[in-house]
């Protein structure tokens, strides 16, 4: 549990909340992957993972390979739990779509 709450620590040093609510990630971005998509980016153990799938995690629980997490507040940067979902592969192209 205390690895858990020292991973929680190093990601809050690395946000500042913003006026929407929003926690914008200071910290260093995935480049962009020809579809001009930017993550968040954390280094865990020696793999680089998405902050906010570790935040979901941490308090969501487990969260399944094939799902992914969107962003109601539509910020890419924002890693506040009450702005993330899991959703199917699916149903976030089905948003995007929208968008
Ligand atoms: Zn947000």
């Amino acid at each position: 549990m205390t690895r858990r709450i020292d991973i929680l620590s190093r990601i809050l040093q690395r946000i500042v909340v913003a006026p929407s609510g929003c926690w914008l990630w200071t910290g260093p971005h995935s480049g962009s992957n020809g579809r001009g998509h930017s993550y968040p980016r954390m280094c865990l153990d020696g793999q680089t993972v998405a902050v906010h799938r570790v935040v979901y995690t941490h308090y969501y629980g487990y969260v399944p390979g094939k799902k992914q997490i969107d962003h109601t507040c539509k910020n890419r940067c924002c890693v506040n739990p009450d702005h993330l979902e899991m959703v199917t592969h699916k149903e976030n192209q089905r948003r995007r779509d929208r968008r």
